[in-house]
């Protein structure tokens, strides 16, 4: 028997859809995909996030309200994923805001008390040329799995970060080069070190403020003399005595050594002046993203940048009848978490409303 949904994809489109259909009784499948799988990871983008200021429900509380709500809320082997947030030498300590990995722990858990299988493994490749559609799954080693039918799929697989692509920057990845201060800004090697930020969106301000409590200094290397970030990230930003806004520089090559890694950071001119030498024992991506649309090529229509293209105003429908795309992986634009929930939602109701006019409900 096909499956009546598939979701690809865990992060807020993907559990959004999930809740929403399995409560329309069509007991949905989320592919939630695997740690080995650049790009592809459970719980999405938000599982590399800090603090969720701007997604509706969940004001500043007492950190220990959370434990106890996600104690509440969660098997103990979830709870055990996000322990480290209460606990230890990484816990939270005072008021917040819920964490992106406490929101994606959540919403899966709510998504699976309404009937929604689970399955850890991604989808490597799709056949929407018959209908039923074909999926083709792999475990977190690359092996592919017997393949899925589905009736209805909502891609929900987002996007990843991107890096500028320099050698030196190659070299360095996981040697003081990283694309996520989350999970990479607390290791011994950046402590009390200066750093280079590169980028002047949200992700960069969010990257240098998050890093600026635990290194010495933190350079934010933006090409241009404005960021494009929200005037109120920036302004954190800017008050920050920590933190050294490089405008109209971008970063030309990373300095290091195989035994001690990063050790500094040349940094080019956009306006015609001298380079700098910085010396810095980590470099930090935060240049925007791509889309996790490569299994797709060939099967649904994408821009040039790769974000897949919704073919109906105000629907989430796809160049194919059925598959339905929902969150960043079809949204440059807005890229954020609430509208990726919100597009998650839509995609569960036209796929709910596409297998009842086919009859197939
Ligand atoms: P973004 O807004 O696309 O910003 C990317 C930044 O990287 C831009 O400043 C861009 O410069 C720069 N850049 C891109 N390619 C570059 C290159 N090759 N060399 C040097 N610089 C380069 O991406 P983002 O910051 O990841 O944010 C994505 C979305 O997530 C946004 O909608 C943002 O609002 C949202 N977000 C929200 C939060 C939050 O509210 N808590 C946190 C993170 C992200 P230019 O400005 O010159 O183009």
């Amino acid at each position: 028997m096909p499956e009546k949904v598939v979701i690809i994809g865990s992060g807020p489109a993907g559990w959004t859809a999930a809740i929403y259909a399995a409560r329309a009784n069509l007991q949905p499948v989320v592919y939630e995909g695997t740690t080995t799988m650049p790009g592809m990871i459970p719980l999405g983008q938000l599982a590399y996030t800090t603090e969720v200021e701007n997604f509706p429900t969940w004001p500043h509380t007492d950190s220990e309200a959370l434990v106890h709500f996600s104690k509440s809320a969660l098997p103990p082997e979830k709870y055990a994923n996000i322990a480290h947030l209460y606990e230890g030498k990484s816990a939270h300590k005072g008021k917040r805001s819920a964490t992106g990995p406490e929101l994606m722990e959540w919403s899966r858990q709510q998504a699976r008390n309404f009937g929604t299988r689970i399955v850890e493994q991604v989808i490597a490749r799709v056949d929407f040329s018959k209908h039923p559609f074909v999926l083709y799954p792999a475990d977190d080693a690359g092996v592919e799995q017997p393949p899925v039918e589905a009736l209805t799929v909502i891609v929900a697989t987002g996007a990843r970060a991107n890096y500028l692509g320099l050698p030196s920057e190659d070299r360095f990845k996981n040697n003081g080069v990283s694309a996520c201060a989350v999970c990479d800004g607390a290791l011994p090697r950046f402590r009390n070190k200066p750093l280079v930020v590169v980028g002047g969106g949200d992700s960069a301000m969010e990257e240098a403020t998050y890093l600026s409590k635990f290194s010495s200094e933190v350079h934010l290397v933006h090409r241009r003399d404005a960021f494009r970030a929200s005037k109120i990230m920036q302004e954190r930003v800017l008050q920050n005595p920590r933190i050294k806004p490089q405008f109209n520089r971008t970063l030309a090559e990373v300095l290091g050594t195989d035994d001690d890694g990063v050790t500094g950071a040349r940094l080019d001119s956009t306006t015609g002046g001298a380079p700098l030498e910085l010396p810095v024992s980590g470099v930090f991506l935060a240049i925007g993203h791509t889309p996790n649309t490569d299994f797709l090529k060939g099967q649904l229509e994408m821009e040039t940048t790769g974000y897949l293209k919704w073919t109906k105003p105000q629907r989430t429908n796809t160049s194919v009848d059925g598959v339905f795309a929902a969150g960043d992986v079809a949204d440059s634009y807005y890229k954020q978490a609430i509208t990726a929930a919100g597009t998650g939602c839509m995609a569960a109701l036209d796929a709910e409303r596409w297998l009842s006019h086919h009859g197939l409900i």
